[in-house]
């Protein structure tokens, strides 16, 4: 079999989303009769197969259109790292909802510089996940995953595989 070779052009990935949009409807419907788990085993076949062949860190592309969800851990241990104390670091970064929920107030996040994560080592679960294609339940993230169809290469390798594995045309 031939090597893969991503696409990683994020202009050709964005017109190319644009002109699909359409098809990408069909195929979101197409996707949610498929089984679950045959479903979730071919998308982490394709990650598997994608993901080491793009590199993060030189997009940053998620970090600008992401609501990034943080826990108290994460949040103290990211305050600490900017010399911050938890007052100073949640009144500047945070929006938090009555259910607890905390979420990052900016968008693009923050902490992105030149399209790098500048508190890389510090990164939340959210962002360590993303574009979490490896996780189980696919069709439950159909929404979010093809929100960012358009700007995330990973996502956009991985639908187009998924694609041609199912014939869909
Ligand atoms: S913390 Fe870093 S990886 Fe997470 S969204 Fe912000 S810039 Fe991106
Ligand atoms: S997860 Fe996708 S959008 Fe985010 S940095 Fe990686 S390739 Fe880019």
């Amino acid at each position: 079999m031939a090597a893969f070779t991503p696409q990683t052009d994020l202009n050709f990935i964005r017109d190319f989303a644009l002109l699909n949009e359409t098809t990408n409807d069909r195929f979101k419907d197409f996707l949610r009769e498929k089984d679950d788990q045959e479903l979730d085993t071919l998308v982490q076949e394709l990650d598997a197969l994608v993901s080491p062949a793009i590199s993060c860190t030189d997009c940053g592309n998620c970090c600008k259109s992401l609501m990034v969800c943080l826990n108290e851990t994460e949040a103290t241990a990211l305050a600490g790292h900017l010399h911050q104390t938890r007052e100073e670091f949640d009144a500047r970064y945070l929006e938090k909802g009555s259910n607890g929920m905390m979420i990052m107030n900016q968008m693009p996040c923050p902490f992105l510089s030149e399209d790098k994560c500048t508190v890389y080592e510090y990164r939340f679960e959210g962002c360590r996940e993303f574009p979490a294609l490896h996780l189980p339940h696919f069709k439950r993230r159909l929404f979010t995953t093809f929100m960012h169809y358009d700007r995330c290469p990973i996502i956009f390798n991985v639908v187009e595989q998924i694609k041609e594995r199912m014939d869909f045309e």
